[in-house]
């Protein structure tokens, strides 16, 4: 998984998965996206050949992503780690617990980045919500504690900036911009620009 020509994208939410997918919830915290999405069979492929696999903890999931992920060198890859919005409905958004997940996730990370192991891979890391906003242990509210989420874009293809009115929706066109394809007229979100290499919306960042 070193070699110049591997190409990965990371995604610590199903937020991509939900927009490619919208007519089907992930059933799967990691997977491996098929490359020609346009196929008419590509999502059956996906399904027969199990490149879905599941755990209850991001250090869980990796290791159960693992083969999949020696054995496909390049593509898409959708990771949901589910720590964070355990522990905070358990006890609560910043509670000791829900910072012990996020220590735990952060290390999945760090053995996340070292698998990946080569200067082609893009990192993008967001949550789905916020939450202890309305309430301190849920996040279904117009509060902007339950509104606000992390976004980091990180590694090949990427120019460090500060985003300004960024939004989740913005993610999946910004992630096909780096796999050098043109986002479908439907989606509502903007291509990340700022935050790419330039040229990088031009050719594939990452591929
Ligand atoms: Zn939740």
């Amino acid at each position: 998984m070193s070699t110049q020509h591997r190409a990965y994208v990371w995604i610590l939410a199903c937020l991509l998965q939900i927009a490619l997918f919208p007519a089907r919830a992930p059933r799967a915290r990691a997977a491996s996206v098929p490359a020609d999405l346009t196929r008419p069979a590509a999502l059956d492929d996906w399904r027969q050949r199990r490149l879905c696999v599941d755990g209850s903890t991001a250090n869980e999931i990796l290791d159960a992503a693992i083969p999949l992920l020696a054995e496909h060198d390049r593509g898409l890859f959708v990771l949901h780690w589910p720590d964070a919005d355990a522990a905070g409905h358990r006890s609560g958004w910043m509670s000791n617990e829900y910072g012990d997940a996020c220590r735990q996730m952060d290390g999945a990370l760090e053995r996340l980045i070292h698998l990946a192991g080569n200067d082609r891979t893009m990192f993008v890391l967001l949550a789905d919500h916020g939450g202890g906003g309305a309430k301190y242990n849920d996040h279904e509210s117009d509060h902007p504690a339950d509104l606000t989420i992390p976004l980091v874009l990180w590694g090949a293809g990427v120019s460090p900036t500060w985003l300004n009115d960024a939004s989740i929706l913005d993610v999946p066109p910004t992630v096909l911009a780096a796999l050098g394809v043109t986002p479908p007229d439907c989606f509502e979100g903007r291509i990340l620009s700022e935050a790419l290499d330039a040229g990088a919306t031009a050719a594939a960042a990452v591929a």
